[in-house]
């Protein structure tokens, strides 16, 4: 058997295995082929043969959509002169699209007696009823209707012209089989039990194929009504329902029913089979897969339904029938885009009987179809769906029903949101499992996007959610990997590439297989330094990332980045932060709600006003959002997390005491044994351990900086300010000076510091630059240390974190080793990176 259910399913090329009852052979077919099918000649041709393979076998009766686009093309014309236009552009563009398959054919000698006549006849019918409505600047429903089925009117005769070419006995009917159930020009029913006899009546002995144009039917006194847009579906339906066939085909451009959109989730698998019910969720709510108003009949009568891909005929397709498995939790996602979201809300709500009934009713009377309702519990408000394209009309409808209510304040204004998409999950296997909307509500806060209404339905065989528009790609894809993948994404952005940034980069190129082999799929969608962005629309090259930033980068701006989020869909969408701007950092409150989890290396942000501190922390509790910056102190060394666990864990800090810079810890070292400071700092210099600026760390604000975000983390409400810090040498006597001058300036302090080291000496001491916190005091400052004490065997570029803690004495805990480094404090970076992610479950 075919492994269904495989990503990429598309691809797989095997024989047809399904061997059901449903393709019971005695029994009539019914086939639909839609639009996507009948694209162009190759499509009529793939269709023609899929009709010819199995009417050699039985009755198939063929149910055809308009040639793709030339619905869309004749409403535009129709549009296009009732304001005010000719209309003539596009409906010659739907005419062409129809005369090229013909002339190709006449290219081949292949003779379409029938579509060529019929199309003569409409193009002169067309072209008089568009300049009619022109003319008058209106079109009435009735005209409507005979325009638009007029493209239906010529595939279906076009595809009796290519059968009977092939040699099949094949015959057009019109719909006059199809009795409509009621007076809708635009959106009618077909009276399925009295279609029953007629279709049968019209089935020759020796008919092989009758083929019929979808989309409309005939009232009593002969007119054409139709059957709502994407009607062919309907039209099939009902005439499987009439003629009591044994199974329904709808022939599309894609491999069955997919998990979600194929073009948008590219990961997205053809199902096996599907329940009504399931089919009914995933289309009503945005599937593109087959017309929700098809599936009543089809369920009503039991009738198994195959979606399959004409263009690939070998595979088995998606089974929608009553008896699908119901071993999958979850079926599938859909996202239904263009809705609009009406709220009424106001205390004059509150336990008033038959508000609900009154919005009914009041969308009802203009025919505005409700999508979703949802009342809040407090019967404060109430929220419901409709499509955009009802949205003024359903807004006046609800203004007029409540006006008594708004004159006197019962309700306040009825708000609107435009732009908003539906995004629902689909499953019959849901009701028998706990925690899916937990699951899919993470998901979709993963991806940063905001849900603003929920909404189940009694059946739990859905849940929905409404989002922005702009976000129901992303929410789409969050679900989809949270459902079906069992892979975590990370999209990150990374901003600055210097020594950590590339250095990171790096690692994630090395690491690449490893983080597939667990599961984790960290993709890079952007690269920036301080003048380019580089984007891409899929994963960058992480081996030729420097060149094409210099190539392909362009100058951006902060909302550049925010807008990549919503713009390539990403999933836990993570800004990586490899840079010192202190401009950057006062973003990231923005990052953060616009959805992005920040992983920090820079030390701005966390150093900047306790009120933005405060801010970012907020944001991100809010958003759901992480805001790491592990490497803001000791590089990789893990001590904001050994913090945060301490502390939570009820422990208090008494005293903390460290060696927080490595060029200080070199200096230092190197002071120890007997160099002079001059050259102990040219030495750190040379070796690469100091900043580019000497001075930076000499002035001992890199420390104070790093004891803050200790002393923030343990509770301590300071400012930068409040730090005392005494600088590694006087500030007046190096400040005013051009930096190639340093070290000679240096040389003047050289004695002073030597005697003061042989001062410690002769106690047993050695001078160390320390951060102290003690009695909610900071204080950054030289310090005379016992060389026996944690401290004192601390050099050579090392970091040492002392924490004298409730729970940690008399002996303290200490973190040690090298605190500053591009490998390392990449490292930790990466660490952070990797803490932004829950881990999807199992379906
Ligand atoms: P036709 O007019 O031929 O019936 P449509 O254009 O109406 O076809 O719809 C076909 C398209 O629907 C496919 O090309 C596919 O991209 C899209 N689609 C949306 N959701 C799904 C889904 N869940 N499974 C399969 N296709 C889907
Ligand atoms: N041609 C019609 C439409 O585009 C009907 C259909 O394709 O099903 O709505
Ligand atoms: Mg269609």
């Amino acid at each position: 058997m075919i492994r269904r259910d495989e990503p990429c399913g598309r691809s797989i090329r095997m024989p047809i295995e399904r061997d059901s009852p449903m393709n019971d052979k005695k029994k009539l077919l019914v086939q639909k082929f839609g639009g996507t099918s009948l694209a162009d000649l190759r499509g009529f041709d793939a269709s023609a043969s899929v009709i010819a393979q199995y009417a050699d076998e039985q009755r198939v009766i063929v149910v055809l959509s308009a040639v793709k686009g030339v619905t869309d093309l004749l409403l535009a014309a129709i549009d296009t002169a009732v304001e005010g236009g000719h209309g003539a552009e596009h409906l010659n563009e739907a005419i062409a699209r129809e005369q090229v398959i013909i002339d190709e054919l006449a290219e081949q000698g292949v003779l379409t007696s029938l579509a060529s006549e019929f199309l003569q006849e409409q193009q002169s019918v067309l072209t008089r009823r568009v300049e009619g409505i022109h003319l008058l600047g209106q079109c009435p429903d009735e005209t409507r209707a005979r325009i638009l089925a007029s493209g239906e009117g010529f595939s279906s005769r076009l595809m009796v012209d290519l059968l009977q070419q092939r040699g099949l006995r094949a015959q057009w009917s019109d719909v006059d089989v199809l009795p409509l159930a009621n007076e809708d020009w635009l959106d009618s029913l077909v009276d399925i039990d009295a279609a029953a006899p007629l279709i049968r009546g019209r089935l020759k002995d020796d008919t092989q194929v009758m083929v019929l144009p979808g989309f409309y039917g005939r009232n009593a006194r002969g007119d054409i009504q139709l059957l709502g847009r994407n009607g062919t579906d309907y039209s099939a339906a009902a005439i499987a329902a009439a003629a009591g066939a044994g199974l329904c085909q709808i022939w599309k451009d894609v491999d069955g029913f997919f998990t979600a959109d194929p073009r948008i989730v590219s990961n997205a698998r053809c199902l096996d089979e599907v329940s009504y019910d399931e089919a009914m969720e995933l289309t009503y709510f945005g599937a593109k897969v087959i017309s929700a108003k098809a599936l009543t009949p089809l369920a009503a009568n039991n009738i198994p339904c195959e979606v399959r891909n004409t263009y690939d005929p070998s595979l088995p397709g998606t089974l929608v029938h009553s008896e699908a498995q119901r071993t999958h939790v979850v079926r599938g996602i859909s996202h239904l885009h263009d809705v609009a979201s009406i709220t009424l809300q106001g205390g004059g709500l509150r336990g008033r009987v038959g508000i609900a009934r009154r919005v009914m009713d009041a969308l009802a009377s203009e025919s505005i179809s409700i999508l979703l309702i949802v009342q809040s519990s407090s019967e404060y408000s109430i929220t419901l769906c409709v499509r955009r394209a009802d949205e003024g009309k359903a807004r006046k409808s609800l203004e007029e029903e409540f006006h008594f209510e708004r004159l006197h304040g019962l309700i306040e204004e009825i708000s609107v949101q435009s732009d908003r998409a539906v995004v629902s999950l689909v499953g019959e296997g849901m009701k028998h499992y706990r925690g899916i909307a937990a699951r899919f509500l993470t998901a979709i806060s993963s991806a940063g996007v905001n849900v603003e209404v929920i909404a189940q339905g009694s059946t739990e065989c859905a849940i929905a959610v409404v989002v922005r528009g702009e976000d129901a790609q992303p929410a789409t894809r969050a679900c989809h990997t949270a459902f079906f993948s069992h892979s975590t994404h990370i999209d990150v952005i990374l901003l600055g590439c210097g020594n950590v940034g590339s250095e990171l980069l790096d690692q994630f190129q090395r690491q690449a297989g490893s983080l597939i082999e667990h599961h984790m799929d960290l993709r890079v969608r952007a690269i920036a330094n301080s003048e380019k962005l580089l984007i891409s629309d899929d994963v960058l090259d992480l081996s030729t990332w420097k060149q094409q930033l210099v190539e392909e980068g362009q100058s951006w701006t902060l909302q550049d980045v925010i807008e990549i989020r919503t713009r390539l869909g990403l999933l836990n969408p993570t800004i990586i932060d490899c840079t010192t701007d202190a401009g950057l950092a006062s973003e990231y409150v923005r990052f953060l709600s616009h959805g992005f989890n920040v992983v920090a290396a820079n030390k701005k942000a966390n150093t900047s006003k306790l009120e933005y501190y405060r801010e970012m922390r907020d944001t991100a509790a809010k958003n759901f959002r992480k805001f790491l910056y592990e490497t803001n102190v000791g590089a990789g060394l893990p001590v904001i997390d050994t913090l945060q666990s301490l502390i939570r864990s009820g422990d208090e800090l008494e005293t903390f005491e460290g060696i927080l810079s490595g060029s200080l810890s070199m200096i230092f070292g190197l002071l120890e044994d007997g160099m002079p400071l001059s050259k102990a700092v040219a030495e750190a210099m040379q070796l690469g351990f100091t900043e580019p600026d000497p001075r930076d760390d000499l002035s001992g604000m890199d420390v104070a900086r790093k004891l803050l975000i200790i002393a923030r983390e343990v509770g301590l409400q300071l400012e930068l300010d409040d730090i005392a810090v005494e600088s590694v040498v006087p500030l007046d006597h190096v400040d005013h000076i051009e930096r190639t001058e340093l070290i000679g300036a240096l040389e003047a302090l050289d004695d002073s510091f030597s005697s003061k080291i042989k001062a410690a000496e002769a106690s047993g001491k050695v001078l160390r630059y320390v951060g102290r916190i003690e009695n909610d005091k900071c204080r950054v400052a030289i310090e005379a240390v016992p060389s026996d004490k944690p401290l004192g065997a601390i050099r050579d570029g090392e970091n040492a974190l002392v924490l004298h803690t409730h729970y940690y004495q008399p002996i303290p805990l200490v973190l040690r080793g090298y605190g500053a480094g591009a490998a390392v404090t990449a490292a930790g970076v990466f660490g952070d990176i990797l803490r932004t992610v829950w881990r999807p479950l199992d379906n």
